[in-house]
């Protein structure tokens, strides 16, 4: 089904890396689709996608590639979801966010304030007989728990569904945006909010999945009509397996509470994927608050696009083969 676009993006190799490989890389660029990569043992297995983005990809290669489309739809009132997946450090947050989401430095910029700019661009390109309006609301999910970046003290957001409006976070707070630099004053609070929680809370941030959900409503004055597209960003918790047997207590049941929701997020996919075949298909969005906030994001008309993560260090493949995997089978 082409309403979901796949693409694997690889990370440079860290310093660590670096050190303790040297520059070795278990990746084989094949073309600008496909490449090849080798196991612990040596054998090679053959990935494509719909685009493959290396080492010396630029932001805003990902961002025309497979986000850009996606926010024009947003404007016409197709709902969207940009996923990033993979193991912790893989790149998700350096893809979403960027070094630092006010970073200054054009080339460094993330999806985020690109899908900023590129939704204010897109209003001011438009006609006058179209009033825009943005909101933004940010929320986390921890052991299916669903918090309220912008108000912590909501820690227990409920997901509620309403004809009209389709999936709402019920009481979540949503910032109204007016320009760009006020959008991203906004996302920055929202991330420092979330690292305030953790401390409190004493987590990592790659154990929680992170949302930022733009609604965008749109008004013409002919038709007097409104209508809304929902775009959301999913910086997901990371795909690692934990230890089986050193693992014990609450890093036990967040390892296990992650791979519920990934599993459940890669079902409701494959599901979707599926479902030209097998229209009256079953598609389990209830298995877990991810795929159930997502649900009227995720299949339909709207579009999604899954980037996975990975390292291409040696020392890392068997987690990168699992993350391509995933990709692999969403399509
Ligand atoms: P994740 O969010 O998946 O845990 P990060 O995005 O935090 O991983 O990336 C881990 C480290 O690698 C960070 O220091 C980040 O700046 C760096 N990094 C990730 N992707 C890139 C990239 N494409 N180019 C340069 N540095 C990157
Ligand atoms: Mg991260």
């Amino acid at each position: 089904m082409s309403n979901i676009t796949v693409c694997a993006r690889f990370r440079p190799l860290s310093s660590k890396e670096k050190r303790d490989h040297g520059a070795n890389i278990c990746i084989q660029s094949v073309d600008s689709e496909s490449f090849i990569i080798k196991d612990e043992k040596d054998e090679g297995f053959t990935f494509s996608f719909d685009k493959v983005f290396y080492e010396k990809s630029k932001q805003a290669d990902v961002y025309e590639f497979l986000v850009l489309p996606i926010v024009r739809d947003s404007l016409n009132a197709i709902n969207g979801t940009i996923i990033a997946y993979g193991q912790t450090g893989a790149g998700k947050t350096y893809s979403m966010e960027g070094l630092n989401i006010l970073e200054s430095d054009e080339e460094k910029k993330g999806i985020l304030p690109r899908v900023v700019d590129g939704l204010f661009a897109c209003i001011r390109s438009s006609d006058e007989s179209t009033k825009y309006s943005i909101k933004l609301s940010m929320v986390e999910i921890y052991m299916e728990k669903v918090r309220d970046l912008f108000d912590l003290s909501k820690d227990n957001i409920q997901i509620k569904e309403s004809k009209t409006q389709g999936i709402l976070l019920s009481g979540a707070t949503e910032i109204s945006l007016l320009d760009p630099s006020e959008a991203l004053q906004s996302l920055s609070s929202g991330i420092a909010n979330r690292a305030v929680g953790e401390t409190q809370m004493n987590m990592a941030s790659s154990r929680s999945h992170c949302l930022y959900m733009f609604t965008v409503h749109q008004e013409s004055t002919i038709e007097k009509r409104v209508k809304f597209g929902k775009l959301v960003l999913v910086d997901l918790a990371g795909s690692e397996k934990v230890e089986k047997t050193g693992a014990e207590g609450r890093i036990l049941e967040e390892a296990k509470t992650i791979n519920k929701s990934l599993s459940a997020l890669g079902n409701v996919i494959n599901a979707l994927t599926r479902g030209s075949l097998a229209k009256a298909n079953h598609i389990p969005y209830r298995d877990s608050k991810l795929t159930r906030i997502l649900q009227d994001s995720l299949g339909g008309s709207s579009r999604t696009a899954l980037l996975c993560c990975c390292s291409p260090s040696p020392s890392n493949v068997s987690e990168s083969l699992s993350s391509l995997r995933f990709g692999a089978r969403a399509k």
